[in-house]
């Protein structure tokens, strides 16, 4: 029985319960919405995860690390070591985004040591099989998809991205626009080149009743993917972009109606005053489904500094309703990022999901800032330092300052505001305890 089958039986699933305990909300509302489609809780019958999340309307904003090889970097062991990282920093969901021959090993070892849940892109595997034989992509078969589907489905991923809206239509508005970047999804270019040299339609689309099959049997979410993201502000919600997501609301409609769960994945890269129209529309199309956005980066001109750009957009992103943030990591479009970058690019992303958390009045979250808050006003940075997000670093801060075993910082020494209020209140309180006192 999946979560839908369950909710529509009236029956509240212990994975509905352990969402409902972490958010500190009432079980029943958990099922309503995983019934109506608006929260999902993404975990494969045939894997125990140990830190259950929902996603979706009224629960904490959640955050995902891409994690994985690829063809130039297939260092298992530090692949292994991100997944720690990730899940030390926070990440509510990892993605296993391996290409290159060690992929199945990879994924093996990520799904046995995560305790959180695990997406996959499929098409990756199947393109690099393809690819490390020699064939052109064209030569995938419907049977090597469905049979690459259901053996990842049997290992335990708990959620596929599905490149299903990558359309002929969505392809036919691609060319007619003005792109200055065309696709930069490896999925959305994959299968925009099976289309072109098969001349037919694809087959995640066209094979999507299938895949609903599979993902029904294991329970898995289907994350409809956004191959025709833009890849750059000038790209931003055009023609292909918009045709692919009406596709998908199309067929997420068809998933819930056969009680899979679904969230759809949006862009990409927009400039700031586009955000709150791409979440609205992706609410109104998709009937509320859970959104699960990556970045959205808001400049193009900050390689380096891409989990800045896109900490900004996925707040506001999230403020606006979105529901699931995908980091991006200081080497967007350098490199594979490495252990620091993983870090760097969590805690870049969790304090944008936390910041829109306050906004949308997420249970809890301002709570977080007025403990931090109360120690600052007592100055004690032990304190601080334990509630803050990232303990380590600030500690190695106050550790360097010379000021560290005062009760002030450096930034303004004596003339610390905080202190010469407190101590001007503390005399003028003594004063009038004094008066009242008769002394
Ligand atoms: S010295 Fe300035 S920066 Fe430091 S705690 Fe006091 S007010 Fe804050």
């Amino acid at each position: 029985m999946t979560q839908i089958e369950a909710a529509r039986d009236n029956k509240i699933t212990r994975k509905m319960e352990a969402v409902a305990r972490a958010e500190g909300q009432h079980p029943a509302l958990i099922r309503d919405r995983v019934l109506n489609g608006t929260v999902v809780i993404p975990s494969n019958i045939e894997r125990d995860i140990t830190n259950l999340c929902g996603i979706g309307t009224g629960l904490r904003t959640k955050v995902n690390a891409n994690i994985g090889s690829s063809l130039g970097c297939e260092d298992i062991k530090s692949e292994i070591d991100k997944l720690a990282c990730a899940i030390e920093f926070g990440s509510d969901t990892v993605m296993d985004l391996s290409t290159g021959k060690n992929l199945k090993k990879i994924r093996k070892l990520i799904l046995e040591k995560s305790p959180v849940p695990v997406g996959t892109v499929p098409i990756y595997e199947i393109a690099s099989k393809k690819m490390a034989s020699k064939k052109e992509i064209g030569s995938i078969t419907v049977d090597e998809i469905l049979s690459c589907i259901e053996e990842q489905a049997r290992e335990g991923v708990d959620f596929f991205t599905i490149h299903c809206g990558v359309t002929k239509n969505a392809l036919k508005q691609l060319r007619n626009s003005n792109r200055l970047l065309d696709i930069v999804s490896r999925g959305g270019a994959l299968i925009s080149t099976w289309i072109v040299q098969t001349n037919k339609e694809n087959p995640f689309y066209e094979y999507f009743d299938e895949i609903v099959r599979i993902a029904k049997k294991y329970d898995i979410t289907l994350s409809l993917g956004d191959g025709m993201r833009p890849g750059c502000l000038n790209d931003a919600t055009d023609r292909a972009q918009i045709t692919e997501l009406v596709t998908l609301g199309e067929l997420a409609r068809k998933a819930r109606k056969e009680s899979v769960q679904v969230m759809i994945e949006g862009p990409g890269h927009i400039p700031i005053n586009q955000i709150s129209r791409n979440v609205e529309m992706e609410k109104s199309l998709c009937d509320n489904a859970p959104f699960y956005v990556l970045g959205p980066i808001v400049t193009d001109i900050a390689p380096g500094y891409d989990h800045i750009t896109s900490a900004i957009g996925g707040a506001i992103a999230a403020s606006c309703g979105a529901d699931f943030l995908c980091y991006v990591t200081p080497s967007e479009h350098l490199r594979l990022p490495t252990l620091d970058d993983v870090k760097e690019g969590v805690i870049a992303t969790k304090i944008a999901a936390h910041a829109a958390d306050i906004a949308k009045g997420i249970k809890g979250s301002q709570e977080l800032d007025n403990a931090i808050s109360r120690e600052r006003k007592k100055r004690n940075w032990v304190k601080q330092i334990e509630l803050s997000i990232d303990p380590k670093k600030a500690k190695q801060y106050r550790r360097s300052s010379e000021s560290a075993p005062k009760n002030v910082c450096t930034m303004c020494d004596e003339y610390c505001p905080i202190k010469i209020y407190d101590d001007s209140t503390k005399k003028k309180d003594d004063v009038y305890h004094a008066i009242k006192e008769g002394l």
